[in-house]
């Protein structure tokens, strides 16, 4: 089989996808391509009618995530959750979508220890990312989920009613309610990522424990909180590890293909030291 694959979005070109699905491929000996394609707003349906006849799967990245939903014929129950598609597989005519990016954070947080099954997880923001780790999290039997948000509304729909879910103004978050009480934290929000100009006013908020933190930032590979958790000897890792393993799940649901993700993104991450070369 030699595949024929794509990564849309606007912008595109920034896109580490067909690097990553590339090493998913040369790993697994399997040929095929895959193109990253500029797709703009008023242009998606017109893919969707290109896809359907001509490839055998593409991911989806900002702003098509929910857009896409129209257009397919069948719709994994945690995607339609999430109310974002990133991963759609086609056959026969038929287009399938997945959200693979839950399971991306969960093989993350796996590699460094920690489990969302029995933990309390702080997560800091609430949009497209923020929206799959909270559902991810809940379905994997967190014991609570307690977000951190501008805009409580957001972080209330996140939950999705779940009695375990708690919303939380951004300004409350402090060593009391956040280092002190999770298991687990996790920034998902833009803060800290190369070219926002924005960071976390000081990281106090990470005191009086020792919760695994997952930056899902990448870009720096080491960012302020990610310094900060360092001197607090505090395990932490950046969002490497989710992207890539995203990646991973998309390409066995393209390809049906079955193979130890694990082997696969450990290969990626000896392949790429010091990842730098990436970022
Ligand atoms: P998004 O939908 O725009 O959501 C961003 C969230 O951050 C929103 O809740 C937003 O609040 C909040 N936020 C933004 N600026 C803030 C500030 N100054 N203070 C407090 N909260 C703030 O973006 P996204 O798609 O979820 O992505 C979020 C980050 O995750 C990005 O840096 C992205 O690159 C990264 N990401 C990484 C991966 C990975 O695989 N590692 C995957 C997806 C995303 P409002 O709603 O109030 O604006």
């Amino acid at each position: 089989m030699n595949w024929k694959l794509a990564v849309i979005g606007d912008p595109i070109a920034h896109s580490l996808s067909p690097v990553i699905q590339g090493q998913i491929m040369e790993i697994l000996g399997v040929s095929g391509e895959y193109k990253a394609v500029h797709v703009k707003a008023e242009e998606l349906a017109g893919f969707m009618e290109y896809a359907r006849e001509n490839l055998h799967g593409f991911n989806v990245t900002i702003p098509h995530k929910g857009a896409v939903i129209p257009f397919l014929d069948e719709i994994d129950p945690y995607a339609q959750s999430c109310g974002a598609v990133n991963t759609v597989r086609i056959r026969d005519g038929k287009m399938t979508g997945f959200n693979t990016d839950g399971d991306g954070i969960r093989a993350a947080l796996q590699q460094m220890g920690a489990d969302f099954a029995g933990s309390r997880v702080a997560l800091l923001g609430a949009g497209g990312a923020a929206r799959s780790i909270c559902r991810k999290a809940l379905n994997c039997g967190a014991e609570s989920v307690r977000i951190f948000c501008r805009n409580l509304e957001k972080g209330v729909l996140l939950t999705g009613g779940d009695s375990r879910g708690e919303v939380l103004p951004f300004s409350e978050l402090s060593a009391e309610n956040c280092g002190g009480w999770a298991d687990i934290v996790i920034n998902a929000t833009p803060l800290g990522m190369e070219g926002i100009g924005q960071d976390f006013a000081d990281f106090s908020f990470l005191d009086n424990g020792k919760p695994f933190v997952c930056d899902i930032v990448y870009k720096p590979a080491e960012t302020n909180l990610l310094k900060a958790c360092r001197e607090r000897g505090i395990t932490c890792k950046n969002g490497l590890d989710m992207l890539v393993y995203q990646a991973v799940y998309a390409f066995m649901h393209f390809t049906g293909l079955s193979f130890d993700p694990d082997t696969v993104a450990r290969r990626i991450a000896a392949d790429n030291p010091t990842q730098h070369s990436w970022l």
